[in-house]
C-alpha cells in the first residue's frame, strides 16, 4: 500500500461504492463511508465505519473532515438514472453537481488533496468515433451526463491554482456483483438492463421492454460496454495508489472496449438463466446514445489495469446469484 491510508468514500453504501469499499478493506485501507442511505444500505458496508449524512449538509461535512483527517476522497454519491435525469434535471444538478461542490469545498478547506471522481461515459453524449478515447469532446445528451461533465470542469479548474489532484474515472456500463454474493445492486426500482432482464427471467417482472429497435446499429438496438464492478473497483485502487505516488491529475475510461447490443445481452441472460422470458420492443428511451464503447488503453498502459472478468456471461452469472439471494430474502 502507498502512503495514503484513510479514505473517505461518499456513497460507499451504494452499488459501486460498496464494491470499492470491499476492495479498499481487503487492501488494508482505513475506510470511512459517508452516505445518506437514500439508495445505499448499512449491510453493504463490509469494511470501515459508516456515517449517515447528506452532502448538502456542509456543517456535518466540516465536522467529519475536521475529526477524521482524510488522506483521500472517493466520491460515488450521485443519482444515476439517465431518463430520470431528463425528467427531473434539477434533482440531478442539485445532487450530482451542487452537492459535489460542497464536498470539494470541504476537501480544499481541510487540505485533502487527492480526489477520485466517479464520472461517466455519458459525458461524451453521442461520440463521433467508437471506441471513444478520453480526449473526445464532451457533448452530453442528458442532464446526468452534463452533471458529471460539470464536476469534471470544476476539478480541472481547481488544479490550475492549487496542488489539489484528481483522477476522474469515466465508467461505462457497470454490472455484475460480488462473486461471493455479499453485495450487489439492490434497488426495487432498478432500471439497468442486466438487472431488469434477470428479474424478468426470475419471474419478478412479466416482460422486458427493449427501448428502441431502430438505431443505426447492426440489430437496431443500443450498444454498451459492460464492465464487472470488481474490475472497476480495481481501477479505483490503482488510481488511489497513483495519486499517493504524487501522480498528476488525469482522466481514464473504464470499460472493456467491447460492445454488446441490448438484444445480445438479453440472449445471454436467457442462456445463463435457461429462461426464455417475454421481450417487448417499444419506443426509444429518452436520452439514450446509440452506442458507447470505451477505449481504455490509457488506464491499462498508465496504471497497469488488468481486467479479470472481461466476460459477459460471468458478469451475468454473478448478477444472477445476487438476484437469487435477494429474492430469497424478500
Ligand atoms: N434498456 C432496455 N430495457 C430496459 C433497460 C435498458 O432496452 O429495461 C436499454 C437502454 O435503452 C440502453 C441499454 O439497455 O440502450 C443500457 O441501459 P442501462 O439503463 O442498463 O444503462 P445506461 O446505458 O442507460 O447507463
Amino acid at each position: 500500500m502507498g502512503i495514503t491510508v484513510k479514505i473517505l468514500v461518499t456513497g460507499g453504501a451504494g452499488y459501486i461504492g460498496s464494491h470499492v469499499v470491499k476492495a479498499l478493506g481487503e487492501k488494508g485501507y482505513d475506510v470511512v463511508v459517508y452516505d445518506n442511505l437514500s439508495y445505499g444500505h448499512e449491510w453493504a458496508v463490509l469494511y470501515g465505519k459508516l456515517i449517515k449524512g447528506d452532502l448538502s449538509d456542509s456543517e456535518l461535512l466540516s465536522v467529519v473532515f475536521k475529526s477524521e483527517r482524510f488522506d483521500a476522497v472517493m466520491h460515488f454519491a450521485a443519482f444515476v438514472v439517465v431518463d430520470e435525469s431528463v425528467r427531473e434535471p434539477i434533482k440531478y444538478y442539485r445532487n450530482n453537481f451542487v452537492n459535489t461542490l460542497n464536498l470539494i469545498e470541504a476537501c480544499i478547506k481541510y487540505n485533502v488533496k487527492r480526489f477520485i471522481f466517479s464520472s461517466s461515459a455519458a459525458v461524451y453524449g453521442i461520440p463521433e468515433k467508437i471506441p471513444v478515447t478520453e480526449d473526445a469532446p464532451l457533448l452530453p445528451v442528458n442532464p446526468y451526463g452534463s452533471s458529471k461533465a460539470m464536476v469534471e470542469q470544476v476539478l480541472k479548474d481547481i488544479t490550475v491554482s492549487s496542488d489539489f489532484r484528481y483522477v476522474s474515472l469515466r465508467y461505462f456500463n457497470v454490472a455484475g456483483a460480488d462473486p461471493l454474493s455479499r453485495i450487489g445492486q439492490y434497488r426495487a426500482d432498478a432500471t439497468h438492463l442486466i438487472t431488469v432482464s434477470l428479474r424478468t427471467a426470475l419471474g419478478k417482472r412479466d416482460h422486458l421492454d427493449i427501448f428502441g429497435t431502430d438505431y443505426d446499429t447492426p440489430d437496431g438496438t443500443c450498444i454498451r460496454d459492460y464492465i464487472h464492478v470488481d474490475d472497476l473497483s480495481d481501477a479505483h485502487i490503482l488510481a488511489l495508489e497513483y495519486l499517493s505516488s504524487e501522480g498528476r491529475s488525469v482522466i481514464y475510461n473504464c470499460g472493456y472496449g467491447y460492445g454488446y447490443s441490448v438484444r445480445e445481452v438479453v440472449e445471454k441472460v436467457k442462456k445463463v438463466t435457461g429462461v426464455d422470458f417475454p421481450v417487448r420492443p417499444v419506443g426509444r428511451r429518452i436520452g439514450d446514445p446509440p452506442a458507447l464503447i470505451a477505449n481504455s488503453s490509457r488506464l491499462k498502459q498508465e496504471l497497469g489495469w488488468k481486467p479479470k472478468y472481461n466476460d459477459l456471461e460471468y458478469i451475468i452469472k454473478t448478477a444472477l446469484e445476487w438476484e437469487k439471494k435477494v429474492s430469497r430474502l424478500n
